[in-house]
């Protein structure tokens, strides 16, 4: 079965006028996959990772992880998806101010049964793969906006989630920082990690195996990339 199906999800906002911000999206994302999506502001692409991040419940339609219907989750159930299954990079970094890098990094694996130093191990790794090793003692207010996003994402890949959810991963990183992030998501989808990352940049997307193009809560098209990895 799929890592992620989506069947005709629809979310609409009834504010001053009816918004549609996923208009009928029906996507799957097989097991291991690569998945970018483009499209322009207002179409949908956050919305669209929040319901598949378990962040935010459809108006309509159903939204199936690992064979599970969301809906029918428990809210623990849906805390245990997200906390484990499921590594969400949120465009603003969620960081904990009074906690280091390394403890930041190393906090998801508390709701799983690892050791301290396992943790703070595996913890350190990832710091040291995003480029940050020699920051692990530093508080987020004592480093740099990308810096802060490389924290973010050391954190959403320490469980090894199945599942990996990037909202503009490289948006504010120089082009030598940026390269490591991309070669590290490429890292993952040789280990098996199914990918789905927002970018408006289309050197980005490349990257992965297929564009979802949305337009005004619909998916416009899907463009199929070539399959060889296009290690920069
Ligand atoms: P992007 O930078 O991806 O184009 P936006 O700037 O459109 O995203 O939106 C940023 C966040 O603000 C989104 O996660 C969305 O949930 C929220 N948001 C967008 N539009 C509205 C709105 N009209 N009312 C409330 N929240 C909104
Ligand atoms: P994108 O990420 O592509 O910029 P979003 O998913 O943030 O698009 O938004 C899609 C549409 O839904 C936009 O028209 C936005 O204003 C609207 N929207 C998003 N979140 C909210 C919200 N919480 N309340 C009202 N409208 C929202």
């Amino acid at each position: 079965e799929p890592a992620v199906t989506l069947d005709d999800v629809r979310k609409t906002y009834q504010l001053a006028e009816t918004v549609h911000a996923l208009d009928g999206v029906s996507l799957t994302l097989p097991r291991g996959s690569y998945t970018a999506i483009m499209g322009p502001s207002g179409s949908g692409k956050s919305t669209l990772m929040n319901v598949i991040g378990c962040l935010d419940t459809p108006t309509e339609g159903r939204v199936v992880i690992d064979g599970a219907d969301v809906s029918t989750l428990s809210g623990r159930e849906r805390t245990r998806l997200r906390g484990i299954e499921i590594g969400f990079v949120f465009q603003t970094f969620n960081l904990m101010p009074r906690l280091t890098a390394l403890e930041n990094v190393a906090m998801p694996q508390l709701f799983q049964n690892v050791g301290r130093t396992d943790r703070n191990e595996r913890a350190r790794d990832l710091l040291d793969r995003v480029g940050l090793a020699d920051r692990a003692d530093h508080r987020p207010n004592e480093l740099s906006g990308g810096q802060r996003q490389r924290v973010a994402l050391a954190r959403a890949l320490v469980n090894d989630p199945a599942i990996v959810l990037a909202d503009e991963p490289s948006g504010n990183l120089d082009t030598e920082t940026e390269a490591g992030i991309l070669d590290l998501f490429a890292e993952f989808h040789d280990a098996g990690t199914t990918l789905l990352v927002v970018s408006h940049e289309r050197h980005v997307a490349e990257r992965a195996e297929r564009i979802v193009h949305l337009l005004d809560g619909k998916i416009e098209r899907i463009e199929a990339l070539n399959d060889a990895r296009n290690g920069s």
